[in-house]
């Protein structure tokens, strides 16, 4: 079945960039493969390094007027957005598993959650303010406005094709600044797809574009362009450091959203059974694809054996399969690479004298697509590269620590600092523990943190900066300070 005969509204489908306002076709082209089957779904053309200066000098024109509309009529172009979003919802997550593979309850579920950033930013922006300030001048007056930075230039994962875009353009819009949009070339078409409901939405030419193509080559145009004040960038923390050291050419403000390598701690006064399920919704969502999977859990010894058997009756019971059919709780890794990337890390781990106590192989020949079998791991040395490292894939390890002196020392022996859990009842233990550890978003008792309105990012090398909230929006503007002198006359 090819894209458009699952698509209600065929003109979702879209295979060219999108610059000032208008559909743009590049040269030779990339093709987007469907995980599930590692078909070709769709050939996007690269419009390169001359697509992005015409996207960035697009941009520029066009912050002139839309720094200058209004919040109040910016918020009503972002809700006419939204409004479509979710009228659109059904295509939007059928994309979304196409692209990259994803359960499709789980797509459906990142198109409303993307969709919250606008409504949320589109309140937001209403309130962004200034302060007056004191002086130590008798007759001044001192205040601060936040105006809109400007061009943002923008670079997005695979993982969520769709939200990770609205993450970052629903604030920077909502702010005043207007955008350049690279997204993976795994996963294009949610992007397309979003920027013709922008278009359609109203929103002027030039404000969102979208190029695809060559990351390098975009991306040295992002980070190198002194029209472009800023980059956002979710994705590796290798690509991240390197567009950093880029963007330092021309002292560009960078938003980095990066790996994780979370930590789900498990206390011995913790209810087991909702700390199995915690796991299980945090680790095997997207199929372990996400930043902030739990990728090491860390038990006291007295309950580690039966989170073990709790934890290896539900993995046993996760079936692999195509994000379309109804029984699929686990889709495919993007690729094959990932597979095999997975299988290494998972091998190493066996020939260490580890235990592979459910799963550890891959399934892609079984299922014909990029599949990799649900795993669970006891007994991994926290020195392998399966406990160092950022999975990326359905595969979990249990390790154990009795002090919290020593658990707060395994969860920080990291360079990662993202999102961590803690299961305990303990209040004291809740202070000391998220105290201790050095994440930017901790959940306690709670398996997923993000929503609109709370700060999302982290701390060491998994990032700078937060999205979401009202830190999202602030994200986006300067602080611009005036003084008033002669105010005595
Ligand atoms: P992953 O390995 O999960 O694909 P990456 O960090 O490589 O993560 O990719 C995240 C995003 O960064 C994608 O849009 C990708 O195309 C882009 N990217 C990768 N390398 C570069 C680069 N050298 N310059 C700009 N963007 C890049």
């Amino acid at each position: 079945m090819s894209v458009t005969d699952r698509l209600d509204d065929k003109s979702l489908f879209r295979t060219d960039s999108f610059i000032d306002g208008q559909w743009v076709s590049g040269e030779g082209g990339v093709d987007v493969l469907n995980p599930a089957n590692n078909a070709v779904i769709a050939t996007v053309g690269d419009v390169g390094e001359a697509g992005a200066r015409k996207a960035v000098a697009a941009a520029t024109r066009a912050f002139e007027s839309w720094k200058k509309v209004s919040p109040f009529e910016r918020a009503r172009l972002l809700m006419n957005w939204y409004k479509l979003i979710h009228e659109n919802a059904k295509d939007l997550a059928t994309l979304i598993t196409l692209e990259m593979g994803k359960v499709h309850k789980e797509a459906q579920g990142e198109v409303i959650y993307g969709a919250s950033f606008i409504e949320w930013s589109a309140e937001e922006g209403k309130r962004v303010h200034g302060e007056t300030l004191s002086t130590p001048f008798p007759s001044s007056r001192g205040w601060t406005i936040r105006q809109p930075i400007g061009v943002v230039g923008c670079i997005t994962p695979w993982n969520f094709p769709n939200a990770m875009i609205t993450r970052k353009c629903a604030p920077a819009l909502a702010a005043g600044c207007t955008m350049v949009i690279k997204p993976a070339p795994e996963t294009p078409l949610s992007a397309l797809a979003l920027a013709e409901l922008a278009r359609r939405a109203g929103i002027p030419d030039g404000v969102f574009n979208v190029v695809c193509g060559d990351a390098p080559a975009i991306g040295g145009v992002l980070t190198s362009s002194s029209d472009v004040r800023m980059v956002g960038f979710t994705g590796s923390t290798a690509v991240g450091k390197l567009l950093m050291k880029q963007a330092a050419s021309t002292v560009k403000r960078v938003a980095l959203e990066l790996g994780g390598n979370a930590p789900f701690i498990v206390m011995d006064d913790a209810d087991i059974e909702k700390a199995a399920d915690g796991v299980i919704a945090s680790k095997f969502r997207v199929s372990g694809q996400t930043c902030v999977s739990a990728n090491r859990i860390i038990a006291q010894p007295a309950i580690a054996d039966k989170l073990v058997a709790a934890l290896e009756a539900r993995i046993s019971k996760l079936k692999a399969g195509d994000g379309f059919a109804s029984d699929t709780d686990v889709g495919p890794l993007i690729h094959m690479t990932a597979v095999s990337r997975v299988d290494k890390l998972v091998s190493q781990a066996r020939e260490q004298g580890a235990r592979i106590v459910t799963g550890g192989k891959s399934l892609a020949d079984e299922l014909g697509g990029s599949f990799y079998a649900p795993t669970l791991i006891d007994g991994a040395d926290p020195s392998l590269d399966v406990s160092c490292s950022e999975i990326f894939g359905p595969v979990c390890s249990v390790y154990r620590a009795e002090s919290e002196a020593d658990i707060i020392k395994l969860a920080n022996d990291t360079p990662y600092g993202l999102a961590a859990y803690i299961y305990t009842n303990d209040v004291g233990r809740v202070h000391r523990l998220s105290e201790g550890i050095e994440y930017g978003m901790i959940g306690i008792n709670a398996p997923m943190v993000g929503a609109a309105s709370t700060p999302f990012g982290g701390v060491k090398e998994s990032g700078i900066g937060r999205e979401g909230g009202k830190w999202g929006v602030e994200e986006f503007t300067e602080l611009k300070y005036v003084l008033l002198g002669g105010v005595e006359g």
